[in-house]
């Protein structure tokens, strides 16, 4: 079959790798119908020096089940079905609780004779622990809306659960990425009255006026942190939710933070440490935040976008086929795309 691989920073190549094939009992092989490049993959795809066992990219996927191992049972050949972007056993306490990427089984896709999600097709370990079938078609429309439920909107919906969003509410967004525009849609759906997105790439922060944003701030630092201070009576709101990942964020995240209030960190951190110190401690604000384990969300966050109460798909604004995934990294590298497909 054909995948994208990673071999160094900047080069991505769709090239012939091994057939997947049912190893475990309890695996499926997958035919991917929509796969799409995440802000993550960006990560090596800016670093990653060159090597001889180049990466098998992608981990956010859908596809049509071909073939399940004996003990699977809650999926089987011709299922349409979503992949979260870790696999998981379902059965390991972590996983009872809810915190699939903790598993004591799980890991990432692409690495350890694991398939990555930008290809043709992938063995899945654990299927039933990691799938979840969908009540769709394989032409459906929903297809793309269905794909967010991979990774960014489970992770943009673990920010706001985390940093204990309620209704009534008032909340900042720190970030106009995909997952920061989930974030709005997640913060919505838990009521909350006033929800303040912070970006500055206008077409961006207008789809996340669409999505629910009542206001945006496209200044940055302290002249951020003033902006929401000024609409929210000079105390910040009480949730904020930190999408980007970068340390300068993390900092506006807590000046834009009200005293006693939540700061839900999802964007991976590309910082060592965290900034918070005396004066964060004077203020009472909490930290908390983390990977999301999408898997446990997926199953509450589908209905909505089956009912079209959410449109969660429109964050993507380009789709390449597999032969032009090169494209679509550059696109994405280069601010050009928020978010691309990947069509097999
Ligand atoms: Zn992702
Ligand atoms: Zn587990």
């Amino acid at each position: 079959m054909r995948a994208t691989l990673l071999h160094q920073a900047g080069d991505v190549r769709v090239e012939n790798v091994a057939d997947p094939k049912i190893q475990q009992p309890t695996d499926a092989v997958v035919r991917i119908v929509l796969g799409c490049i995440c802000g993550s993959d960006l990560w090596p795809y800016k670093s990653l020096p060159l090597t001889d066992h180049p990466r098998q990219m992608g981990h956010e996927f859908i596809g049509v089940v071909e073939e399940t191992g004996p003990q699977v049972t809650t999926v089987k050949a011709g299922d349409v079905v979503v992949a979260p972007f870790t696999y998981s056993d379902g059965t390991c306490a972590y996983c009872r609780e809810g915190l699939h990427t903790s598993c004591e089984h799980g890991g990432p896709w692409g690495v350890n004779g694991v398939d990555g999600g930008q290809g043709q097709a992938a063995r899945v370990p654990y299927a039933d622990g990691t799938l979840v079938a969908l009540p769709v078609g394989e032409d459906s429309d929903l297809l793309p809306d269905l794909l967010t439920l991979s990774d960014v909107l489970c992770t943009g919906y673990h920010a706001a659960r985390t940093a204990g969003v309620r209704a009534g509410e008032s909340v900042t967004v720190v970030g106009d990425g995909a997952v920061g525009l989930s974030a709005v849609i997640a913060a919505k759906l838990l009521g909350a009255e006033r929800i303040i997105l912070m970006g500055r790439h206008r077409a961006r922060t207008d789809l996340g006026r669409e999505f629910g944003a009542t206001d945006v701030v496209a200044a940055r630092g302290a002249e951020g942190v003033a902006a929401v201070r000024e609409l929210t009576g000079g105390q910040g709101t009480g949730r904020v939710l930190e999408c980007v990942g970068l340390k300068d964020a993390l900092v506006q995240a807590t000046g834009v933070v009200r005293d006693g209030g939540t700061i839900s960190r999802v964007g991976a951190p590309q910082y060592p440490e965290v900034p918070l110190g005396f004066p964060e401690f004077l203020r009472n604000i909490t930290l908390t935040g983390g990977v999301a384990p999408a898997r446990a969300y997926i199953r509450e966050l589908m209905p909505h976008i089956l009912d079209g109460t959410i449109r969660p798909g429109r964050v993507f604004d380009r789709t390449v086929a597999l032969d032009e995934v090169a494209e679509g990294y550059r696109l994405m590298n280069d601010r050009e795309a928020l978010k691309v497909i990947v069509r097999p």
